[in-house]
């Protein structure tokens, strides 16, 4: 085993993020999985057949919200990038990979995954490449994968459950809920 530091990188829609998301981040971190987790919203994501809802300034700024709720131990080990959504065109991991590698080369770079994203891995673009540059780790979600207790909360869930007015207040950080309510986020379709 080598001693290097583990940094997570942790990619997602964050459409919105939710309490879901934040217990995952608790885990890597509190069972010492990852030292550090760039948490980073994805810009233009390819593969997905819709359009991320809300803009990648607004999903970046919840996902800020959300890190500034975590506990305050594990907080200075997260950092929340821009990367992917400044970016611009479509996001590739491979680039934000390859990015994170020149900014950190003596760190190794744990890609996490819950278990449904990681079932169409072999499909990112070019992915063989990518699986060399890093490790990977899967969370369990409904699926195989290392077991977090994982929540069983999803974006699509709150988006539809704000769409149709049931309250979701307990499944976002405070501060993410009091973001959607300002601006009237995932209110239409
Ligand atoms: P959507 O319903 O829009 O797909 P989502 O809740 O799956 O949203 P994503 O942004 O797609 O959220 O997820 C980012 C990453 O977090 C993915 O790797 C996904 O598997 C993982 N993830 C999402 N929700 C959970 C959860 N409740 N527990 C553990 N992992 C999760
Ligand atoms: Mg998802």
């Amino acid at each position: 085993m080598s001693n290097s530091l583990l940094i997570g990188l942790y990619g997602g829609t964050f459409d919105p993020i939710h309490k879901g998301h934040c217990h995952l981040i608790q885990q890597l971190l509190n069972r010492q999985i990852v030292d550090e987790l760039v948490v980073t919203p994805v810009g233009n994501p390819w593969m997905r057949e819709q359009t991320p809802f809300a803009s990648g300034e607004d999903r970046l700024a919840m996902v800020k919200l959300a890190v500034v709720d975590l506990p305050k131990d594990i907080q200075p080990r997260v950092k929340v990038s821009d990367s992917e959504v400044r970016r611009g065109g479509s996001t590739y991991s491979i680039d934000t990979v390859l990015e994170l590698r020149a900014e950190k080369p003596d760190a190794e770079i744990v890609l996490i995954l819950g278990s449904d994203a990681y079932s169409s891995i072999g499909k990112w673009h070019r992915s063989a490449e990518l699986l060399e540059l890093v490790r990977v780790f899967i969370v369990a979600r409904e699926g195989v994968g290392f077991d977090i207790d994982a929540l069983a909360i999803s974006s699509t869930m709150i988006r539809e459950k704000i769409l149709t007015k049931i309250d979701v207040s307990a499944e976002l950080p405070e501060s993410v809920w009091s973001y959607i309510k300002e601006r009237n986020l995932y209110a239409s379709k």
